[in-house]
């Protein structure tokens, strides 16, 4: 069951990975920043002591995090497995996480740190305040939060890098290709069989939605598959996701090898432009 931890900087894409890991891998996706919201959201004690430190961009006290995410762990159920998104933030709390996983025997698996340049975390985390109204996504507190990053949580990739579990990813390009580098390393540290991914992607459209080679794509899923030998198809995913060039879909299909029956599933992305809904 996995344990890993995301370390990245603010809009390194933390979220989205945590979410996608925790639905791959079948285990919760805990966030400190998203339960912190949600005692803001409900006016609780640590809700109204957190509010002002996260509207400057500032860490919360670690004694506040500490009990919030350890509540959450122990919980009515111990959770086993977990991905752990923006906890630890502090080497405080890597020391105070470390000897508690000890005592329990669930120390992180994997640290998995996205690495982003500035300029790109600024402009996506814009960009998020654009689209999703959350207050310290501005320019001011942004800045303030990827120095505090710099100063607080970035020590913690030596920590972790001294301890042999640092997983160091590239985080740039797409979401898909993003998880997909996340997955390999992650199958190898826990001895799954590793994916490959596919890289024929389609070029962005130049014509608009709806002129994409859609034929061409699923002849390619359909042809990738043939490749592969003998394999039971369990399952079929269509995403979308907007980029600047337009808006791309992801074929995602899940499947097993037909002669190895360990029920193991492995995954081939494939992606291309959106076909338009006309
Ligand atoms: P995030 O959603 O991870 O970007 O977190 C939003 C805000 O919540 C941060 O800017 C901090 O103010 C606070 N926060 C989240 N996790 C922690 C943590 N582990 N320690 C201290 N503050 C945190």
């Amino acid at each position: 069951m996995l344990r890993a931890l995301l370390l990245a900087p603010p809009g390194a894409g933390k979220g989205t990975q945590g979410q996608r890991l925790a639905e791959i891998y079948g285990v919760p996706h805990l966030a400190t920043g998203d339960l912190l919201r949600q005692h803001v959201a409900g006016a609780t004690p640590l809700g109204v002591e957190a509010k002002g430190y996260m509207d400057r961009g500032e860490l919360v006290p670690d004694r506040l995090v500490i009990e919030l995410i350890l509540a959450r762990l122990t919980g009515d159920e111990p959770l086993r497995g977990f991905v752990l998104d923006g906890f630890p933030r502090t080497l405080n709390q890597a020391r105070d996480s470390r000897s508690w996983g000890r005592a329990r025997r669930t120390t992180f698996q994997a640290v998995i740190s996205l690495a982003v340049e500035e300029d790109e975390l600024v402009r996506r985390l814009l960009e998020r305040g654009r689209r999703s109204g959350r207050t310290d996504d501005n320019e001011v507190t942004i800045r303030n939060r990827l120095r505090v990053y710099d100063e607080s949580t970035r020590p913690l990739l030596d920590f972790y890098r001294g301890r042999g579990i640092l997983v160091e990813i590239d985080g740039t390009g797409a979401v898909e290709e993003v998880t997909a580098r996340i997955r390999a390393a992650l199958d190898h540290i826990l001895g799954l069989p590793i994916e490959g991914t596919i890289s024929r992607f389609v070029q962005a459209n130049p014509k608009g939605p709806g002129q994409g080679d859609v034929p061409g794509l699923l002849r390619r899923v359909a042809e990738t598959l043939a490749g592969l030998g003998p394999v039971e198809v369990t399952g079929l995913t269509l995403e979308n996701q907007p980029t600047e060039d337009g808006p791309w879909y992801s074929v995602s299909v899940y499947f097993h090898p037909g002669d190895a029956g360990d029920g193991r599933s492995r995954g081939r992305t494939t992606r291309g432009p959106l076909p338009s809904s006309s």
